[in-house]
């Protein structure tokens, strides 16, 4: 069905494109800064300028925020039959499908991203977002109430208003399909703040948006750093909701922005440390197919990356020497190459972060079995790494590495690896490798994971509702949970006067 997600041909290098949309978008309008600044972005796998975009100040984001209000007052959105806006919603999908080729490589040149996993699991999980939402939109309703008394009582499900969508850069265009669809089916207006560091798919969409046709205020795009903008967004008073993706710092911070001047609704997704179990009676070579993936898919660089992984003492051996194997022959290089696996880290900050990682595991003990090194002397690549000998209280264990790293612990009974499991603030992912159903719906019981993933990992879809447990966020995104996050609830309640 989605013709253009197949991968092509092995050995196809794709060429590097000059990306059109620098723009912001405010009220209908592509605009420059009204201070005339600029940001630019950067090549994660050259560490060469890609271009400068526009920067929105103070007074861009304040006319961002009055145009969202306005679209919202004025109908044009969600007093619009469900159906129109399902229609605008399947459009917009239409007209990413038709340009993946080019939002393929300008995710893949502005993240560092291997084209093939942009092409199949982004613009896949973007295409299927903007679908499932504009399929949702009109199946939103309320419920009727038999309240005592002579009365007719029903609940209308009405849109919560602005949104402001503050999005990271690790999946720039995903999580700005999660964020954009659930709101624009539910009747929200939206300003959208990219992360800095990634500006240009979102840029490009908001082009896309205009040509599907939105009318104007409905999505404004505005690109800036988080202390600023970000934070603008958060306090602003006209804004209803706040929907965030990023770290747990950041997400602490919004929390406490988002309820200076009013009440905002919030829904974070935020950071984690998820677990995978290896249980004895594992087949050893599909645990590591299905670590190496929760490890280091997106170059580690994934809120829910299962690095943890606990292996069972049995099988602790074998299962770390095939995993060495599995990451020797991770083909990491030139995220245009469509062949390659695994690209860069971000930037030179989260290069410099996870490195230090490294080096303050192995002071503090931990074995590394392989990787961990810097590949060639341009661009932020780094070697997967492989950890052993590791106890619970090292750093790297504790503490989340948004990077190419796993660290392998060995347990000896089901119920001391799913305390250990357990043994942190975050709870957005846990997975379990058995074949054993008991050991499995155990797991299910005792973890404390927004997600949790039997056989497999990291297998969400549009329909099911992703988020955590405790430091890993509130609130869920995706599925009916996902769009219950951008309704309020009106209760009517009306007098019969006739018998
Ligand atoms: P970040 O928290 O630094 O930034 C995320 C976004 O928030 C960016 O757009 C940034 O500009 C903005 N921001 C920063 N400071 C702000 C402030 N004070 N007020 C308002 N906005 C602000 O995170 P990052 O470095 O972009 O992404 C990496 C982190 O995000 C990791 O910790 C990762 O675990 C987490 N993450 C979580 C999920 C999830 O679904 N739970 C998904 C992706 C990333």
């Amino acid at each position: 069905m989605l013709k253009n997600l197949a991968i092509r041909s092995f050995g196809q290098k794709l060429s590097a494109i000059t990306p059109r949309a620098t723009k912001l978008l405010i009220n209908g309008q592509l605009v420059n800064s009204s201070s005339g600044e600029t940001l630019a972005t950067y090549n994660p796998a050259t560490e060469e300028k890609i271009c400068d975009v526009q920067k929105a100040c103070q007074q861009d984001v304040e006319n961002a925020v009055q145009a969202a209000r306005n679209a919202f007052e004025n109908g044009s959105w969600r007093r619009i039959s469900a159906y129109e806006r399902s229609r605008y919603i399947n459009k917009l999908a239409d007209l990413i499908e038709q340009n993946l080729d080019e939002l393929i490589i300008l995710e893949s040149m502005d993240n560092g991203k291997p084209v093939s996993m942009a092409r199949a699991l982004d613009f896949g999980g973007v295409l299927n977002t903007f679908r499932y939402y504009a399929g949702i939109a009109d199946k939103i309703h309320g419920s009727t109430i038999p309240i005592t008394g002579r009365y007719n009582c029903y609940t209308r499900q009405e849109p919560v208003g602005v949104c402001a969508s503050i999005i990271p850069w690790n999946f720039p265009a995903l999580m700005l399909a999660w964020k954009l669809a659930p709101a624009l089916a539910a009747g929200c207006t939206v300003v959208l703040k990219p992360a800095e560091q990634t500006p240009l798919t979102a840029l490009r969409i908001g082009e896309l948006i205009l040509e599907a046709g939105l009318p104007e205020g409905v999505v404004n795009i505005v690109v800036g750093d988080g202390p600023s903008v970000g934070r603008q967004l958060a306090q602003h008073h006209l804004v209803d909701k706040v929907a965030f993706t990023g770290s747990t710092e950041v997400g602490y911070e919004i929390m406490r922005s988002s309820h200076v001047n009013n009440l905002k609704r919030i829904t974070l997704e935020l950071g984690g440390k998820s677990p995978v179990i290896i249980n004895e009676d594992a087949d050893i070579d599909n645990a590591v197919a299905i670590t190496q993936f929760s490890t280091f898919g997106n170059s580690g660089q994934s809120c829910v990356a299962g690095q943890r992984v606990f292996v069972h003492e049995k099988i602790y051996d074998e299962f770390l020497k095939r995993a060495v194997q599995a990451c020797q022959s991770q083909k990491v290089g030139d995220p245009l190459d469509v062949d390659t696996e695994y690209g860069p880290v971000i930037d030179n900050e989260q290069f410099t972060k996870i490195m230090k990682h490294i080096e303050t595991a192995q002071k503090e003990g931990g074995k590394l079995l392989t990787g961990g090194k810097r590949i060639g002397n341009k661009g932020f690549f780094i070697e997967p790494a492989l950890f052993a000998d590791l106890n619970d209280d090292m750093t790297i264990v504790k503490e989340e590495v948004f990077g190419p790293v796993q660290q392998v612990l060995k347990f000896k009974t089901l119920d001391e690896a799913i305390q250990r499991a357990n043994n942190t603030n975050y709870g957005l992912g846990a997975g379990i490798i058995s074949q054993d159903c008991d050991v499995i719906n155990k797991f299910i019981d005792n973890v404390k994971a927004g997600s949790i993933y039997a056989n497999c990992y990291d297998a969400n879809d549009a329909s099911t509702p992703f988020g955590g447990f405790k430091d890993s966020g509130i609130g869920r995104e995706l599925g009916e949970r996902g769009i219950s996050q951008y309704l309020e609830t009106k209760t009517v309640i009306m007098k019969k006067k006739l018998k």
